[in-house]
């Protein structure tokens, strides 16, 4: 599954928060149910556990490990069976600060299927299976080719397949006796010529059945000057033509050349993401300074724009750490209500403005959501910005880390 960027935040801000939560002993329980595992199975494995852990020395740890496994068998007993893409159980008694501990607990169904069972108890949750789904699935195209020899992939998140192979009938550089020096040149380029256009042919087959969405870039590799003659040729398709990142020296054009290409191009590959940040934010730093009107920034003016319908692209800092509540009135009979944003140093609401009786807060979304939503209404693109870059810290300190590309001008508020 492809996550929309509001699901990834969602997604990376669970597992910051499972990240930071300790036990002091290994009374956390993480719990990886594949889609066709029994969830019986599951519970006489930790009834099996419960009675293993009779045997812990200390006390203090027993009876937090024993209490970890009955609070995640009481929450077996409420999934009959695992959805569709499984089931993750994080659960035990964490640290409170204080010397205190809780229990936590959070189940979920994970956006990609579990593979593997796991049952794992630390002093820490067990992540790594979810944060590699959370790893971005880009797609990229692969070409690795010299005057011999072609291979073909396609590079799906951290996964390379190879797709065709492809070899040529391009003469060597000796000419055999009786052939003149010139026409041997002329026939021999053509045939380069020809295994070139028969590779561009098989990439475009290969790459053209790829969602344009999905494919962020091709790569090409092999000695010089062949890469750059392919390159410069124009032998693909325009739409791919334009997705080449780059030309890269690889020693191999058979399939571990693929592996190569993707080796030496992790710099490219890491930082697409910025750069398209970036690109983002320098549109946005130029409509800025323009006079088209067409940048917006800090909430209340977004959120005006958003209502009009009038953003193109909602740029939103992975820092924000606000709130959107409804607060309301707890006398029944008024009907005072009114949204504030809110961070966790806002003082609790007051007191009614019309009637007196205390506020309470009846409903809070984090406002990354609750604006991506907005935008989704009027189908803007969310872009969330990491502060990891120049334009992105900016995004957050300059501009309070909510901005916009407007698609046509609109009044100040
Ligand atoms: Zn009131």
């Amino acid at each position: 599954m492809e996550f929309t960027a509001q699901e990834k935040y969602e997604f990376k801000r669970l597992l910051d928060n499972l990240r930071s939560k300790t036990g002091r002993g290994t009374e956390l329980i993480s719990l990886y149910i594949p889609p066709d595992k029994q969830i019986h199975d599951v519970t006489s494995q930790l009834r099996e556990e419960y009675g293993q852990a009779a045997n812990i020395k200390s006390r203090v740890t027993r009876l937090s490990v024993q209490g970890s496994l009955e609070s995640a068998m009481s929450r077996l007993k409420l999934i009959p069976k695992a959805p569709p893409n499984g089931v993750v159980i994080f659960i035990g008694s964490v640290d409170a600060g204080a010397n205190k501990t809780e229990m936590y607990s959070v189940a979920m169904e994970p956006p990609d299927p579990i593979v593997t069972y796991r049952y794992h108890c630390d002093s820490s949750f067990l992540l790594e299976p979810l944060e590699e789904m959370l790893a971005d699935k880009k797609t990229f195209g692969l070409i690795v080719l010299d005057r011999r020899e072609a291979t073909i992939g396609i590079l799906k998140g951290k996964y390379t397949e190879a797709v065709k192979h492809l070899t040529s009938s391009v003469p060597g550089k000796q000419r055999k006796g009786g052939q003149s020096s010139h026409r041997f040149q002329q026939l021999r380029l053509i045939a380069i010529h020809d295994f070139y256009k028969r590779v561009g042919e098989s990439a475009n087959e290969a790459f053209l059945a790829i969602d344009p969405k999905d494919l962020q870039g091709i790569l090409v590799g092999g000695p010089s000057p062949t890469k750059e003659e392919f390159v410069e040729g124009g032998f693909l398709h325009h739409e791919l033509q334009r997705k080449i990142l780059g030309a890269l020296d690889v020693s191999y054009t058979d399939e571990s050349g693929l592996y190569e290409l993707v080796d030496s191009a992790q710099e490219q590959l890491s930082d697409l993401e910025v750069m398209q940040d970036k690109v983002l934010m320098r549109r946005f730093m130029k409509e800025l300074v323009s006079d088209k009107g067409l940048a917006a920034y800090g909430e209340n003016e977004v959120r005006h724009n958003l209502e009009l319908g009038a953003v193109e692209v909602l740029l939103l800092s992975e820092d924000l750490r606000k709130t959107r509540a409804k607060i309301e009135c707890t006398n029944r009979s008024c009907d005072f209500s009114e949204y504030q944003t809110r961070t966790t140093s806002t003082a609790p609401p007051g007191n009614c403005l019309k009637c007196g009786s205390a506020l309470a807060i009846t409903a809070e979304e984090d406002i990354v959501s609750e604006l991506s939503k907005l935008a989704d209404l009027s189908k803007s693109d969310v872009k969330i910005i990491s502060t990891e870059f120049e334009e992105g810290e900016q995004l957050y300190k300059a501009f309070g880390g909510i901005a916009a590309i407007l698609r046509y001008k609109t009044s100040h508020i």
